[in-house]
């Protein structure tokens, strides 16, 4: 390790600070997206940001990027010998463990789930926000340590919980004002044995056109040859124009399942197109996959993905025949903010609605007005400086976007009464001490 004793230390690639302004944006898209989950009766969860590597190997699957390019593992960083000795099983046990940072939430959420029995004669409706972490070129809208929002609805089967999931997420765009900058796209992918089909007709069709296709789409399809449905490479496009299309392989139940999510979206007014293209990158889903893209984030186009994958609660308790139908979605949250600001930013909130101005003698006297006036007033925001100089508080006051200062000096104080200055005309005044106590004379 190189010693920086004589440098500042910086954040890490990737990882983020969030600065005040930033973070009063963040609360804004926060309160709106739970109000929307809260009027939809669902409930939040919270759960560890590190769990057994396991849990994830096992719950997004071996074979996807997370799980083998961008996991980060959690090591500890010092071994304590005594404690290894005092508690040496337990210790050891742990430490022949691999622990890693959560990539995403649906695995987590399925664990927690599974280990408190949520689904016991229930149907839990969930939700969580927090810190992902992903190992991944850092770039516009992707980073390594970002933030999800997602919802899991369990023990369902029935197609109207899908529906219920996206017009929960088109509500969110509407509060958000964002609708017109995002479009749902809607696939099936059926079930595991009509997925294999598709794929063995896939793999059969792609290997007679197989010098035409480009490089990782040719190692996909030994790989992962639904990806290659993904490729952004024209010629690999052009050959697909003509391969066996998954919805012809769906079978009766998923077909029906399919077209009844589709007729209640019809029903409540919500658009979509149906994108046979769309696989999703985990391997855990099943029916009814969507993702909600915009045209205003370059290649970071996905703001919100999701899908049923009726088999990973089975996956994940190691007994497939116990299995739990579910449904649920993950919507990054820097890429939600980064649309936002691009096409409906959200009003600027100042820190501060009355400034309090007193005059180093009767110091005390403002401090308890200003007490008193958040009490009575917990809409306004009231702010104070230091019992330095009227000149310097003033100062002060004149920055804080405030608009208005009360002033309090002897005199005041005396005649029981306030100064008022209106920060927008500069305009004084005198009223009643407890003219602000009135919030028909204020209004926030
Ligand atoms: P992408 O194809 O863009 O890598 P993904 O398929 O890996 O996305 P999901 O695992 O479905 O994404 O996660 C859901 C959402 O989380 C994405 O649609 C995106 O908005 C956001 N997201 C994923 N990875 C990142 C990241 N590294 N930084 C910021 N947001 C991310
Ligand atoms: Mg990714």
């Amino acid at each position: 390790m190189t010693d920086k004793n004589n440098q500042a230390i910086k954040a890490i690639r990737g990882f983020n600070d969030t600065l005040p302004d930033e973070s009063n944006k963040w609360r804004q898209v926060e309160s709106i997206l739970t109000e929307v989950m809260d009027s939809y009766g669902y409930t939040q969860i919270r759960l560890p940001l590190v769990e057994e590597t396991q849990l994830f190997a096992r719950g997004v699957g071996e074979a996807t990027d997370i799980v083998e390019k961008e996991m980060f593992a959690v090591s500890h960083a010092s071994k304590n010998q005594e404690a290894d000795n005092a508690d040496s099983n337990a210790i050891n046990n742990e430490e022949s463990t691999s622990f890693s940072l959560r990539p995403e939430g649906t695995a987590g959420v399925v664990r927690a789930v599974i280990e408190h029995n949520l689904t016991r004669g229930d149907t839990p409706k969930l939700w969580y926000m927090g810190a992902m972490f992903r190992y991944e070129r850092p770039q516009k809208g992707r980073y390594r340590q970002f933030h999800q929002l997602g919802v899991e609805a369990f023990g369902s089967a029935l197609p109207d919980v899908d529906a219920e999931l996206i017009a929960m997420t088109a509500t969110m765009w509407q509060k958000l004002g964002i609708s017109e900058h995002v479009t749902l796209q809607l696939n099936s992918l059926g079930e595991t044995d009509e997925r294999q089909a598709y794929k063995k007709a896939l793999v059969d069709y792609l290997n007679q056109h197989f010098n035409d296709l480009d490089e990782d789409s040719q190692r996909r399809v030994t790989t992962n040859p639904m990806r290659v449905l993904d490729s952004k490479i024209d010629s690999t496009q052009t050959v697909l124009a003509n391969a066996p299309k998954l919805s012809e392989f769906l079978g009766e139940d998923s077909k029906a399942h399919f077209e009844q999510v589709k007729s209640y979206l019809n029903a409540l007014n919500i658009p979509f197109t149906i994108n046979e293209k769309l696989v999703r990158g985990l391997d855990y889903y099943n029916k009814t996959v969507f993702e909600w893209v915009t045209d205003k984030l370059g290649s970071q186009a996905t703001v919100c993905g999701g899908g049923r994958y009726d088999g990973l609660v089975g996956l994940l308790k190691g007994k497939p025949e116990q299995s739990e139908p579910a449904v649920g979605f993950a919507m990054g949250l820097e890429r939600l903010l980064l649309l936002i600001d691009e096409v409906n930013p959200l009003p600027e909130q100042t820190a501060c609605d009355v400034f309090v101005v007193a005059h180093p003698d009767v110091f005390t006297d403002g401090l308890k007005y200003a007490h008193a006036l958040r009490q009575a007033r917990p809409d306004l925001r009231v702010k104070m400086a230091s019992a330095t100089s009227m000149k310097s508080q003033m100062k002060k006051a004149d920055k804080s976007g405030a608009r208005l200062t009360v002033i309090l000096a002897q005199d005041e104080i005396e005649n029981g009464q306030i100064s008022i200055k209106d920060m927008t005309t500069g305009e004084q005044s005198t009223q009643s001490k407890d003219w602000l106590f009135d919030a028909s004379n204020f209004k926030n």
